[in-house]
Formats: C-alpha cells, structure tokens, sequence
C-alpha cells in the first residue's frame, strides 16, 4: 500500500511564545509563587489544609481568576497561553492554587440573560464568583453519559436529586455548575442527549437546602476538600441552565448537541492546564533535586557527581522542556481558533505522565529522605500521580487521540 500524502495537521505555525509581556506575566507568577504561595503550602499541605482567605485575596488581587475574562469585564483580557503560564508558576508550589484558577475565568456564568452574566464575569474575574464542578458520580466518571442525576420541572424551578462524587471545592464554592439529566434519549438519539448543565448559586462555606456533603479523604490535592455530594430536592430556577452543550459521552470524546463547539473549547482548555499544572509539578521535582544532589553526601561525594544521578538530572529537564513546548503550542492554537481537540488529548497525556514519571525519579534521588513528609518531593509526587486521573484518565486521552487517527472498522 502506498501511503497517502497527509498534510500537516494542524497547519505549521510560529507561535510567538516570547512577548516582553508573557515574560513579565511569567516572571511576576513566579516571584510570587516562590515568596508567597510555596511557604503556605510547606505548612498546609503536611496539615492537609485549606488555600487560606488571604491567598485567596492575593489571587484576586493580581487578576488571577480574571486571566481569560475580557478586560470590558474586569478581566486580564488575556488568552489559554497566559492562564496556563501562571498555572505552570502557581502548580510549582501548590497544584491546589493552580486549580482553584479553572474554577473562576468565567465559570458558571454563560446563562442567557445577558445582565447577570455581565454581572457574574466581573465578579469571576474580580474572584467573588468562584466554582464547583460536579459532572462526576458514583457510576459515572470516564462515561459522564451515564449521568443519572435527575432534573425535574417544577413551575419556575427545577428539582435535582441524585449523587456527585469528587465535586472539588463544592462547599467553599459561590455556585456550583451540576451536569444532570432532564429526560432520556430518545429513540436514535446518543446517550448524552438530555444532559444539561445547570448553575446552583450558594452561600460560600455551606450548602443550601436539600444538599448534602462529606469530604473524601484523599492521598493528595490538599488546598481545597473534595466532595461527594447527595441532592434531594435541591430547587434551582428554572432560567439557571448554563450550557446544555456541555454533555458528552466521554469526558471529551463525542457528543452532537447544540452549541458543543464552546463545549469542546472548555474542555481543550481544561486539558492543556492540566497539562500546564503537570509541568509545573515536575519542575518542582526537578529544581528541588538538583539542590539535594548538591547537598547531599556519600563516598566522600557530593551525590550530584554521581554519573547515573547527572544524567537522570538532564532526562528530567529535557521532558519538562518539551512537555512545556507542547502544553504552550496547544494554548496558543486554542487563542488562535485553530481546531486541536487531538492535541489537546495528545499534551494531556503526554505531560501528566512525563510528570508522574519525573516526580518518581526525583523521590528516588533523594533516597530515603524522599520518602518522609520532611521534604516537598513527596507532595509533588502524590499531586502528580492525580494528573493523569483526573480531567479525563491516560486511558481516555488516548481513546480521543486514536479515534481521530485510526478508523474504526464496522466490526467495532
Ligand atoms: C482528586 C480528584 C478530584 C476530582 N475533581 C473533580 C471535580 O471537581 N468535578 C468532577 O466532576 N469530577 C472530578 N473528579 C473525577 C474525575 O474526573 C474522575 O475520577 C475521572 O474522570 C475518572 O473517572 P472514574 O474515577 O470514575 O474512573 P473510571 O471511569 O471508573 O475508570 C477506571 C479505569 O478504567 C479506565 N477506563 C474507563 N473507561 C475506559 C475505556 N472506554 N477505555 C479504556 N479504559 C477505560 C480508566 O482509564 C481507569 O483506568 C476528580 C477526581 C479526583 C480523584
């Protein structure tokens, strides 16, 4: 078989990665991430507490949680490249506070009416208006068609029963974005359809009546609690449907309903910061294992002289850099308008792993004393190890990436 020309996909572009602005932006995260966010999370996180209120406010104060929202609205006005350039900075010390970013930038505001939404950008972007998102459930994770959330009609309201798992920041939250079901599919329809998203606004710290919630005790991702949560008869009106193209088979694999280009943008964009969120934990690893390397001491040794450690060191920085190119590639396609869903699976995948990987061999340079809550490798390690979890499994990542190359045959 001959094999066909196949153009470049998508078309070769130079990404103009080095303006004098994304250096200082960049430069301005890092300082500070280092000075501000790393000596919080070296107390928190062993404790496994919370982000505090007044790193909250710090965010806020920079124009964190505002990055992507348009500057007529109180925002940065700024693209994916700089939201997942401060995540990088921000995840190098605390993945959390790198996390608590996705859950502003305009989440939880796309309702019809145009008023409130108005209101509702300026108050994410100023970090009054920041989120929870329960797609998850008990039954439901990598195939979020299976949602069994029920959403009922009831005069101008609708009622919401079912259960959520892993809603993150569900109870700090100012409103959370529940994706529930409306009706079934009908005959020849997908399973997604009747899936839509809808907007329960909250009190900060509590949950309103009819949900319930308990904390999962997790191995990592401390900063903000994660939660299962029960609705029963949670009564939200009816005008609060945020975005009915947010339903999909998968996490990102497939959908058809109305309006899933912006679906597909959420979700490309949620990929490549946690892209962006990997490579910062795995810098972490390796910045902290080339000072051990130096400090530490065996045969007379610097440990650092060691050929075998040397070298583990410079295939530790290579994957950074080129998990770094293509996380910044993928967000410059995004802000261009360029179709990437392939490439936004691809550098998923790709920089969560390189990171789990890079963060084990940064354990392993620090011998025992990698494994005690002594030094911060262990922390980056265990965030890690979630990266390649959450936002949609390797497993899923790869499912998208092979459907859009390899066919499938009719046997499938
Ligand atoms: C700490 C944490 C925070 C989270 N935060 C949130 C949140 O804020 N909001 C939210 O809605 N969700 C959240 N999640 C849920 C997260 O998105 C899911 O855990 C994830 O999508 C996987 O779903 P699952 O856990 O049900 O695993 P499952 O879907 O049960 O998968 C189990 C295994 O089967 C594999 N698998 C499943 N289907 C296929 C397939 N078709 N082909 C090949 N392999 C397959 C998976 O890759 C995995 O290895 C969070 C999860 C964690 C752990």
């Amino acid at each position: 078989m001959t094999p066909e020309f196949v153009p470049p996909q998508p078309p070769a572009l130079l990404p103009p990665w080095h303006t004098p602005e994304r250096e200082a932006l960049q430069l301005q995260a890092r300082r500070f991430a280092m000075d501000e966010v790393l000596p919080v999370a070296d107390e928190l996180d062993p404790q496994k507490g919370l982000i505090p209120a007044s790193l909250l406010s710090r965010l806020a104060e920079l124009g964190y949680f505002g990055i992507t929202v348009p500057a007529e609205h109180g925002g940065l006005g700024l693209g994916v490249f700089e939201y997942c350039m401060v995540s990088e900075e921000l995840a190098r010390a605390w993945m959390s506070t790198a996390s608590i970013l996705a859950r502003a930038q305009g989440l939880g505001t796309a309702l019809a009416d145009a008023g409130p939404r108005r209101e509702l950008l300026a108050r994410s972007a100023r970090g009054e208006w920041i989120g929870a998102i329960a797609l998850s459930e008990p039954d439901a994770g990598s195939d979020l068609a299976g949602v069994s959330t029920r959403a009922v009609p009831d005069g101008d309201e609708w009622v919401v029963t079912g259960r959520k798992r892993w809603c993150g920041n569900a109870e700090a939250a100012d409103f959370i974005q529940v994706l529930v079901r409306e009706r079934d599919p009908g005959p020849g329809e997908r399973r997604s359809a009747g899936l839509v998203n809808l907007l329960l606004e909250k009190e900060r710290g509590s949950f309103p009546a009819g949900l319930t919630g308990s904390p999962i005790d997790k191995i990592g991702y401390h900063g903000f609690l994660t939660w299962d949560l029960t609705f029963d008869g949670v009564r939200i009106p009816r005008g609060n449907v945020i975005d009915e193209a947010a339903a999909s088979d998968e996490q990102g694999a497939d959908a058809t309903r109305a309006g899933f280009a912006q679906a597909q943008l959420f979700l490309n964009t949620a990929r490549v910061h946690t892209a962006a969120r990997a490579v910062g934990l795995a810098r972490a690893a390796l910045e902290d294992s080339v000072l051990y390397l130096q400090e530490r001491e065996q045969f007379g040794h610097p440990i650092g002289d060691f050929q075998a450690l040397r070298f583990a060191v410079a295939e530790m920085a290579a994957q950074v850099e080129q998990a770094r190119a293509f996380y910044r590639q993928v967000a410059h396609l995004l802000d261009v308008g360029v179709p990437c869903e392939r490439e936004a699976a691809m550098v998923k995948l790709e920089a969560t792993e390189m990171s789990v990987r890079v963060t084990n061999q940064a354990m392993q340079l620090h011998g025992g004393n990698g494994y005690t809550t002594e030094r911060q490798v262990e922390r980056h390690w265990r965030d890690a190890r979630l990266t390649t979890i959450f936002e949609g499994t390797s497993e899923i990542q790869k499912r998208i990436v092979s459907d859009r190359i390899l066919p499938r045959s009719p046997l499938s």
